[in-house]
């Protein structure tokens, strides 16, 4: 695959397509265990995004590095920052446009998630976007024939691994063991991060 802004504008578009698609399951997750405005940030956040334009960059990581600043500024709450610093650390980490293999992109999906580690004080376990963002990391390393499906398939397994967790990360963890029986909504989220890159960067 060749690394451009355009192949990184398709998984972002993709990405703002599954948030918006899904905006009313990611509301009704978080006003189970939360505030009920994870569909709203995302969706705000996801069309922010989508509507900077490829061309205007001179390379992938420039435009990864603006769409971080642009989560920040726009999804607010505790995801916000943690989805603008996935980006800016996956930007800081991603070789020169042109051909990127999967040894490549690991690490730049190691290094995004190793961010939201450093920034959120999180692991797994604890019940948030990590559950899912870990395990799919794990799998595209382990799975180098089909590494997008497979990191998608993880996250959606880590996902519904959160349901009868105990949140200790985030305003879910304020309800203790009534946060337990609901999936994470940031979990949710993130594994359409992932099954949109399945889509697109296959
Ligand atoms: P807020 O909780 O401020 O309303 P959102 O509803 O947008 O923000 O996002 C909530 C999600 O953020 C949670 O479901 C969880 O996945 C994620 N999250 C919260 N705190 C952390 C943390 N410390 N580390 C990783 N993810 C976190
Ligand atoms: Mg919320
Ligand atoms: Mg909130």
């Amino acid at each position: 695959m060749e690394l451009s802004p355009q192949i990184l504008g398709g998984w972002l578009d993709a990405f703002a397509a599954e948030v918006a698609e899904n905006e009313a399951l990611l509301t009704d997750l978080d006003r189970q265990i939360g505030d009920a405005d994870h569909g709203a940030n995302m969706v705000r956040g996801t069309k922010a995004v989508a509507a900077l334009d490829p061309a205007d960059f001179a390379d992938a990581r420039s435009y990864a590095k603006k769409t971080a600043m642009t989560l920040i500024s726009t999804i607010g709450g505790a995801s916000g920052p943690l989805y603008g610093t996935f980006f800016l650390r996956l930007a800081a980490a991603l070789p020169d446009d042109g051909p990127i293999g999967h040894a490549a992109w690991l690490e730049a999906l190691r290094a995004g998630v190793q961010g939201v580690m450093d920034r959120g004080k999180a692991n797994l376990g604890d019940k948030t976007m990590l559950d899912a963002l870990i395990p799919a990391t794990d799998a595209f390393e382990n799975e180098p024939d089909h590494p997008w499906q497979s990191a998608a398939d993880a996250a959606a397994a880590g996902r519904d691994a959160t349901v009868p967790m105990v949140a200790r990360k985030g305003r879910a963890s304020y309800l203790g063991q009534r946060s337990a029986g609901v999936a994470d909504p940031g979990a949710t989220s993130a594994t359409l991060l992932l099954v949109a890159a399945a889509r697109t960067l296959a």
